[in-house]
C-alpha cells in the first residue's frame, strides 16, 4: 500500500457537495488552492491532500483505507455499504458527524396521471433509480415485487421516455420532478452530507489532526446554526 504521512481527505471534484465541501473545509482553517484540472490540491498549512474525485467514488475509497476521511451524501454512502455488503467486500467506515448542507430525500414517483394509493400500487410494475439497494430494502419491508431499471442519470426522464412507470430518486424542492410530469409519493431515505472516517488503523499523529479538523468542523457548523 502506498502509504502518506499527509492526511487524505475525498471530496467530490464538481457537483452538489464541491463547494460547500471546500467551504467548510476552509472554514476550519485548511488553506488550498483547487486546480479544476488536477485530482489531488495540497494544503499549505497542514499535513492535508485533498482528493476531488466523483461523489460515488468516495465511500469505497474510505471503506477500503485509500484515504482517512470523506465528505459524502449519507445516500450514497448508504447504497454503496448496501452493496458492499451483497458482494462481502470490506463495508465498514466511521460517521463521524452529519453536516449542514447537502439536504435531500430519496423519494418513490409517479407520472401525474398514475393513481398512485400507497407503495402496494407499484406491484409489478418497473421503476428507474440510481440506487437500486436502498430501493430493494425499501419494497421487500413492504413486501412488494417490482421491476428494476438501472440509470445511473435522465432517471426523471424513465417514465416519459416508456422504460420505467416509476422512479426512485433524490429530490431536493421537487421542481425537476414537476418539470416531468411526476409527482413524490413516498420519502423512502432522508440525507445529508456527512463526514465519515477510514476504520484502518491511523498513526497517532494523523488521528490527532482528525480530532483537530473535527473539533473545527462541529465550531463552524456550532457557528452557523
Ligand atoms: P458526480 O459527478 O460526482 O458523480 P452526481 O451527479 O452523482 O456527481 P450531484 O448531483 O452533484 O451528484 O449530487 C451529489 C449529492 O448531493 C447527492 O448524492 C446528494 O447527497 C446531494 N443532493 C442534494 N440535493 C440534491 C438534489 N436535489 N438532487 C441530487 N442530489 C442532491
Ligand atoms: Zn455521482
Amino acid at each position: 500500500m502506498i502509504e502518506s504521512n499527509r492526511l487524505r481527505i475525498a471530496i467530490q471534484k464538481s457537483g452538489r457537495l464541491s463547494k460547500d465541501s471546500q467551504k467548510l473545509l476552509k472554514s476550519c482553517g485548511v488553506k488550498f488552492n483547487v486546480n479544476e484540472q488536477r485530482l489531488i490540491a495540497h494544503a499549505d498549512n497542514m499535513p492535508i491532500d485533498l482528493l476531488r474525485v466523483r461523489d460515488d467514488d468516495i465511500p469505497g475509497l474510505v471503506m477500503d483505507g485509500v484515504v482517512d476521511l470523506g465528505i459524502i451524501g449519507e445516500n450514497v454512502l448508504e447504497e454503496e455499504q448496501l452493496e458492499r455488503q451483497l458482494v462481502n467486500k470490506p463495508a465498514e467506515c466511521t460517521k463521524l458527524r452529519e453536516l449542514d448542507f447537502g439536504a435531500c430525500r430519496l423519494s418513490l414517483a409517479v407520472p401525474n396521471e398514475f393513481s398512485y394509493n400507497d407503495a402496494q400500487s407499484l406491484e409489478g410494475l418497473r421503476i428507474a433509480t440510481s440506487y437500486p439497494n436502498i430501493l430493494r430494502r425499501f419494497m421487500q419491508e413492504k413486501g412488494i415485487n417490482y421491476r428494476d431499471c438501472m440509470l445511473k442519470g435522465s432517471v426523471e426522464v424513465a417514465p416519459r421516455a416508456g422504460l420505467a412507470d416509476g422512479i426512485c430518486d433524490l429530490v431536493s424542492t421537487g421542481a425537476t420532478l414537476e418539470a416531468n410530469g411526476l409527482y413524490e409519493t413516498e420519502v423512502i431515505y432522508r440525507s445529508m452530507a456527512c463526514i465519515i472516517q477510514s476504520t484502518q488503523t491511523q498513526t497517532p499523529s494523523k488521528q490527532a489532526l482528525i480530532d483537530k479538523i473535527l473539533s473545527r468542523v462541529n465550531g463552524v457548523i456550532r457557528a452557523r446554526e
